[in-house]
């Protein structure tokens, strides 16, 4: 068994169990990419059996703590069944579900959703991708599922020096059978269409599925008549606006294809398309375009992608948002609703919270902090790994 030793006071973050290594924590020792290491204190005693990555700034990742523990086929059974028995902890209300969120439940670096019948699943790490066939075989035993399809496309695998892989692992449909690619999921109750193998992530953004819920209870609540959704994607919350009452939902996103499915997702779900826009168009120029022709909404969602990935972005993003939160917080009613998301990992809670405050004062308009929000149950957050929280959400209520 080989193993890593660590420079003296670096082992205080996993007495903590948390689950990473850094490169600079290292004193010595190493092995092949994804292979299990012994990690020592700097004078030898045990840490963690953790999984090497030679050429990662996390260069180690934790599976255990305990120094009893073998990292083998039934350690891997084990973890995957807990993580997918824990989902039934939760009423989620959808057939699409994470079934592993990566450190939050024990397997650092793999990501596995269920669509319905299939399995979506990202191999993040050298140690996933080591345990990969084990891995598969426990997540087809455990969900019942008989297809797998993978998705190691993420930019993180560039980071641990592995080749993008994409394709099905299991149950690949035969030649001339519909490619299975193009599913439809229920989440609470609308029909959502997806593609796993051109989709974001794994195909859908999963983690927005109780605040979509929100926006819905909100939008019966009030029955908005003019709703604004900023980076739409697929229309998830388009739909969740229009099924909750919404009088016309005006949609932006400058992907043509996600506008395609976002129309798809209303006709799928019987919705009047005369209730909707669909706008091919960059978002902060179409605020400041609404700005000029003097719109007002009386609802708006902000779902930007990730302006900063890492806390070393957190500078240049925090402006980026601050100009999108300050142009919409414009565009308000008085009364109206503003769900605002950051899904940077790179921008903390508190900060996003000073962000969107310093828009609303450079947009003169004051507001209610009505909800916090945050990812779905099934992308749970950890006590041990506070890097977990990457979604975070305001409601804001403009002051009548
Ligand atoms: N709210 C969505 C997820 C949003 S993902 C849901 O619930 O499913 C972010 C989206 O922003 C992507 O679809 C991407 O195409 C879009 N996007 C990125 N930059 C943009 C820009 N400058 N203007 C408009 N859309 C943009």
């Amino acid at each position: 068994m080989k193993t890593i030793r660590l420079r003296e006071g670096k082992e205080k973050s996993l007495l903590r169990r948390h689950p990473w290594v850094f490169d600079g924590a290292v004193a010595r020792g190493g092995a092949d990419a994804g292979e299990t290491v012994r990690v020592e204190s700097h004078d030898g005693r045990f840490l963690a059996w953790a999984a090497f990555s030679p050429q990662s700034r996390i260069r180690a990742r934790v599976w255990s703590f305990e120094e009893g523990q073998r990292i083998d086929a039934t350690f891997f059974d084990e973890r995957i069944a807990s993580a997918i028995a824990a989902r039934r902890l939760w009423d989620l209300q959808s057939d699409g579900l994470r079934l592993v969120h990566g450190e939050s439940d024990g397997l650092p670096g793999l990501v596995v959703d269920r669509y319905g019948n299939t399995l979506v699943a990202q191999f993040g790490s050298c140690g996933a991708e080591r345990w990969k066939k084990t891995i598969v075989q426990s997540l087809l035993a455990h969900s019942g599922c008989q297809r797998l399809y993978e998705r190691s496309d993420a930019s993180v695998r560039q980071l641990e020096g592995l080749p993008e892989a994409t394709g099905w692992l299991a149950g690949a449909p035969a030649a001339g059978e519909d490619p299975g690619l193009a599913l439809v999921i229920r989440e609470h109750g609308w029909k959502l269409a997806l593609d796993i193998a051109e989709g974001h992530k794994t195909g859908f953004y999963l983690d927005q599925r109780e605040n979509r819920l929100r926006f819905h209870a909100w939008t019966q609540q009030r029955r908005f008549s003019q709703v604004l959704n900023c980076f739409c994607y697929t229309g998830g919350f388009t739909v969740a606006a229009l099924a909750g009452g919404a009088g016309h939902v005006t949609s932006i996103d400058s992907s043509g294809p996600a506008l395609e499915k976002a129309r798809a997702n209303l006709r799928l779900n019987g919705l009047d398309e005369v209730r909707a826009t669909m706008l091919d168009a960059d978002v902060n120029a179409s605020l400041r375009q609404f700005q000029k022709e003097g719109r007002r909404f009386d609802a708006i969602i902000l779902d930007p992608p990730k302006f900063a990935p890492t806390a070393a972005h957190a500078e240049r993003a925090a402006r980026a948002y601050k100009d999108i939160n300050r142009l919409a917080l414009g565009l308000l009613e008085p009364g109206g609703v503003l769900f605002t998301f950051s899904c940077s990992g790179g921008i903390s809670g508190d900060l996003f919270h000073k962000i969107v405050a310093s828009a609303g004062i450079d947009a003169g308009v004051d507001a209610f902090i009505s909800e916090r929000l945050g990812g779905a149950p099934d992308h749970p957050l950890t006590v041990n790994f506070p890097e977990g929280e990457y979604l975070k959400g305001l409601v804001l209520v403009r002051k009548p």
